[in-house]
């Protein structure tokens, strides 16, 4: 996960502009006398998530609305939550919608372009932290809008958190998780090495964290994306190294596992040097010449 700093935007002033040009008129008119409700909803939102206690929010799921009917008709009038969610895709998403700005200028802050879930992809969606099917009020919230690529944005799926520990990072409000390295890679051999990734946090992390970080790693399917973009970096490093004196070689990763961690400490490229730094048996094979 990438922090970032919160979004300098108020949630109030944020949805009364998606909504001012809503049509017909009536409808304007609901959503704009939402404006408390949206505004005291992200409230709610900043100090759950600020405790890292966002599955305390029920009272907010599927407000104002109420849980849609299973028996509902498809030709029956949409609700208000179905207006508070199209409220996003329509006139924050949409190129023409009155709250573009706003999205352009969350996703803009994605530290080098690159998802703040995963760290890797490209980020060319914002995603939901709290699902907005479950919370329409909070659809267009800054601080429930995070810059994601479409993998994890699809692999996060929109389910409401039940417990505090099975709830993902939060870029904004976790931003001292890189205090600690999480990340590791087991890079497997002898022969031709191989690598995966796992989430194995240090003693030293706070409990519900840690529990957290795996969620997070799991429910994002982070060894997936980070296992085929590691592989052929580990092949043309192989290649590279057998050049090299075992002395050499040590010093190479070493300087290379520095630099990732402080770059990225739980990228996947500082995971990588780190296992192979600390791997006896690689520096040795490598530079016998294999
Ligand atoms: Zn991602």
């Amino acid at each position: 996960m990438l922090p970032l700093p919160r979004p300098a935007l108020d949630a109030r002033a944020v949805y009364l502009t998606c909504v001012s040009v809503a049509r017909p008129a009536s409808l304007r008119t609901e959503l704009h006398q939402l404006g408390d409700q949206v505004a005291n909803a992200a409230a709610a939102y900043e100090e759950a998530a600020t405790k890292g206690e966002l599955h305390t929010l029920d009272a907010l799921q599927h407000q104002p609305g109420g849980k849609p009917s299973r028996t509902a008709k498809k030709d029956e009038p949409k609700g208000i939550n179905y207006h508070l969610k199209t409220t996003y895709t329509s006139r924050m998403v949409s190129a023409e919608g009155k709250g573009r700005p706003f999205y352009n200028q969350l996703l803009a802050a994605a530290p080098d372009g690159r998802c703040t879930l995963c760290g890797q992809g490209l980020a060319d969606t914002l995603d939901h932290q709290l699902p907005k099917d479950v919370y329409p009020l909070l659809a267009v919230t800054p601080d429930n809008l995070v810059p994601a690529c479409r993998t994890c944005n699809t692999n996060k799926r929109d389910e409401a958190p039940v417990t505090a520990e099975e709830q993902t990072l939060h870029p904004y409000f976790d931003t001292d998780i890189d205090e600690y390295i999480w990340l590791v890679a087991r890079v497997t051999g002898p022969g031709l090495p191989a690598v995966t990734f796992h989430a194995d946090p240090p003693p030293s992390m706070p409990p519900v964290l840690a529990a957290r970080v795996r969620h997070h790693f799991t429910s994002l399917q982070l060894a997936r994306t980070y296992g085929p973009q590691a592989a052929p970096e580990l092949r043309t490093l192989s290649r590279s190294l057998t050049r090299l004196t075992p002395a050499a070689i040590s010093e190479h990763l070493n300087e290379k596992a520095e630099d990732w961690t402080e770059e990225q400490p739980n990228s996947w490229q500082a995971a990588l040097y780190r296992a192979l730094a600390a791997s006896s048996w690689y520096v040795r094979d490598f530079s016998s010449g294999l």
